[in-house]
């Protein structure tokens, strides 16, 4: 199966803005056994601007966009340092892909894009992606690493998307207001009642869910299953793979 998998930095990082080893180390040893199993998967991870945050020691997110690309053009390095190292562990090679907008939107750009991907995925290696955050502003940027992985797991063929974030999966409600909200297990048709859940509507959900998503409806479109899952907990990433109940599972139109 070809697999996309979504890391975000609420997954990678602690409260403290700084790495947790112990999580990024158990995702990159399940990941690297899926690999061996003969899966193929693409990696979509954030978290550099946070982490040239803790290595510049710069004791918060910058708020001038320069100070933020920057910390970025850092913690890029830090981060595939540490995805580097962990699964050359295991016998894995990574490569590294920074895109912006303009790489989606221009066909030439997206081309070489997906000729690359192809290219690593056929020389056995694990793509490993994220937005170009030093040269992204808001004119051109994608935003996000839900529509991110979205884009590249539907235009790649993909048949699974995880997104692994801090919640168990998608609820009826916010769970963090709502206390007795209940997580829905399996979205088989996305209609206006689950795009609402997303956009604040009422006592629903506050937007964290938004791109999610959209994310969803981009991907089931193209024949691909999207898992929301709590990345706090990676061996699951096996039952998800398995296609067993594990976070909020949206099938693939016509699945
Ligand atoms: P990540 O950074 O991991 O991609 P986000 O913070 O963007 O995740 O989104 C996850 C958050 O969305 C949850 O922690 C929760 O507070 C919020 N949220 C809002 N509505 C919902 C909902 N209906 N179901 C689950 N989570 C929701």
């Amino acid at each position: 199966m070809r697999i996309v998998i979504k890391i975000g930095t609420s997954t990678l990082a602690h409260s403290t803005g700084r790495l947790n080893i112990r999580r990024i180390e158990q995702l990159c040893k399940v990941m690297s056994d899926l690999k061996n199993s003969g899966h193929e998967i693409i990696l979509v991870s954030s978290g550099a601007i946070g982490m040239g945050v803790g290595k510049l020691g710069l004791g918060g997110r910058p708020e001038d966009i320069a100070s933020k690309q920057a910390a970025a053009a850092v913690g890029q390095c830090e981060l595939m340092y540490v995805y580097d190292k962990l699964f050359a562990e295991y016998n894995h090679t990574v490569g590294q892909l920074l895109i912006t907008g303009i790489d989606i939107e221009n066909e030439r750009h997206r081309k070489n894009f997906e000729n690359t991907l192809y290219k690593l995925l056929e020389l056995g290696a694990l793509p490993i992606i994220n937005e170009n955050d030093t040269v992204s502003t808001d004119e051109i940027e994608i935003g996000d690493n839900d529509t991110l992985s979205a884009i590249i797991a539907s235009s790649i063929n993909a048949e699974l998307l995880v997104l692994l974030s801090d919640i168990n999966g998608l609820y009826n409600k916010n769970p963090k207001t709502h206390p007795d909200a209940e997580m829905i297990e399996v979205v088989r048709k996305i209609t206006p009642d689950i795009v609402a859940l997303s956009d604040g509507k009422g006592v629903l959900g506050t937007g964290g869910m938004a791109t999610k998503i959209k994310a969803a409806e981009l991907v089931t479109k193209s024949g691909c299953d999207m898992v929301i899952a709590n990345g706090a907990y990676p061996k699951k990433l096996y039952d998800i793979v398995e296609g067993k109940p594990v976070g909020t599972r949206f099938i693939k139109e016509n699945g």
